[in-house]
């Protein structure tokens, strides 16, 4: 069974239509990843999963469902808890605010009590070391990769089943970007299902098992990832393979 399944998701923000008959699937345990250029609709997607579209003033109609349960209507508090928790495009961590509370900030909300988050925080300090050596310094003092390794962090500090990650390589330099994957691969191979969003299609298809291209709101492919980073198409127009 699919982890997440989309349904026919369509969003518009006011009169700008961002994401157009949308169906997907994350299967259990799986990463699936979504390429496309700027402005194809990938953040919105990840909004529409996580609940935060009213945030944007962005409005829905389709279904999302979660283990079989529809997240419609949730707040977006409460889809964290049910297990989903996304990592936003740029980061954004709480830049004056030391490395371990913007750790501790993750866990507000989440299921379980101290225990839970003391465990939590002890894979979040295994999965990327930095963060116990900087926990005292301000998150705005971080490198971009290591603000990445924070935000990813702070979503884990929630025990996620399913891990929305926006862009997670962009504007890191290739070495970091490749540790980053790697992590994403430690944390899916320790029973994280992951629905990760990506411009950058070569670390994407070698991550994810099943990809899916969306252009201007609408999928215009899908398949295993094997099968699309072989394509003329995708090695085109996003693997700048001429
Ligand atoms: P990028 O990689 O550039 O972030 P994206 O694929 O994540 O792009 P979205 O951010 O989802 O794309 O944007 C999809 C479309 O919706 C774009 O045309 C964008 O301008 C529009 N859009 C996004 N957020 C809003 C908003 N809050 N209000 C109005 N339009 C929006």
């Amino acid at each position: 069974m699919a982890t997440l399944e989309i349904r026919a998701l369509s969003v518009a923000y006011g009169p700008v239509r961002s994401l157009r008959d949308v169906s997907l699937d994350v299967p259990d345990g799986a990463i699936t990843a979504v390429l496309g250029g700027n402005g194809a609709g990938k953040t919105t997607l990840l909004r529409a999963v996580s609940r935060t579209l009213g945030f944007h003033r962005g409005t829905g109609t389709g279904t999302v469902r979660f283990d079989g349960q529809p997240l419609d209507g949730l707040r977006p508090d409460r889809v964290v808890a049910a297990g989903v928790v996304q990592v936003p495009e740029g980061r954004q961590v709480f830049a004056r605010m030391t490395v371990a509370d913007n750790l501790r900030a993750g866990a507000l909300g989440a299921p379980g009590g101290r225990r839970a988050a003391a465990d939590a925080l002890a894979r979040v300090h295994e999965l990327f070391p930095v963060l116990a050596r900087r926990a005292h310094q301000s998150a705005g003092l971080l490198s971009g990769g290591e603000q990445q390794m924070l935000a990813m962090g702070r979503a884990l500090m929630a025990r996620p089943r399913l891990l929305l990650l926006d862009e997670p390589s962009l504007g890191l330099a290739p070495l970091m970007a490749q540790r980053i994957a790697e992590t994403v691969r430690e944390i899916n191979a320790s029973g994280t299902s992951v629905l990760l969003v990506e411009q950058n299609a070569s670390i994407a298809l070698r991550l994810a098992s099943t990809a899916y291209v969306l252009e201007v709101g609408e999928v215009t492919l899908e398949g295993p990832a094997a099968e699309l980073a072989a394509s003329d198409e995708v090695r085109r127009r996003y693997l700048g393979v001429v």
